[in-house]
């Protein structure tokens, strides 16, 4: 029987950030980012759940 090493992806689930706005940690699922092709690209904006304000996601840091 020939074997095969394997690789687990984790798909991720969520982004926390600080808001800039409100200054409350936030939790933000992974399916309300939109995700660029590349990593690198910007992440766009999004809407703090605490106060609503717009936000642009800068740097990633991956947890
Ligand atoms: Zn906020």
């Amino acid at each position: 029987m020939k074997q095969a090493d394997f690789t687990i992806v984790q798909r991720p689930a969520y982004i926390t950030f600080t808001c800039p706005h409100c200054g409350q940690d936030q939790r933000m699922d992974w399916d309300e980012v939109t995700e660029p092709e590349y990593w690198g690209d910007e992440w766009g904006i999004v809407n703090c759940p605490e106060c609503g304000e717009e936000i642009e996601l800068g740097e990633y840091d991956m947890g």
